[in-house]
């Protein structure tokens, strides 16, 4: 079985998301969005692999407050934020990894 979310919620200041398993994961939204994976919050590699982390700017006010969120071909979640940035693609392992990051 393909690990999936079967149901995703806003709760709060917290995303809580039950998988297909039968497990749960619970996510500050703070958290999710400092750990952003697009490549804008976490940098990318250069051509000697080396990856730059770039200086982001949040704004308290809405930075870490959820507009919105879609599901992505099967594999990603891509939430939007109120302050409009929505490039970052957080893949099911990614979601499913954050209790240890
Ligand atoms: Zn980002």
């Amino acid at each position: 079985m393909k690990i999936a979310p079967a149901n995703i919620q806003v709760i709060g200041s917290e995303v809580a998301i039950a998988w297909n398993d039968g497990t749960e994961t619970y996510v500050p939204l703070e958290k999710l969005r400092l750990l952003c994976p697009c490549a804008t919050c976490s940098g990318e590699p250069d051509a000697m692999g080396r990856v730059y982390k770039p200086k982001v700017s949040y704004n308290a006010a809405t930075s870490f407050q959820m507009r919105t969120w879609g599901l992505v071909g099967g594999y990603a979640w891509q939430p939007t934020w109120q302050d409009g940035h929505s490039t970052g693609l957080y893949t099911f392992d990614y979601l499913r990894r954050m209790d240890s990051l």
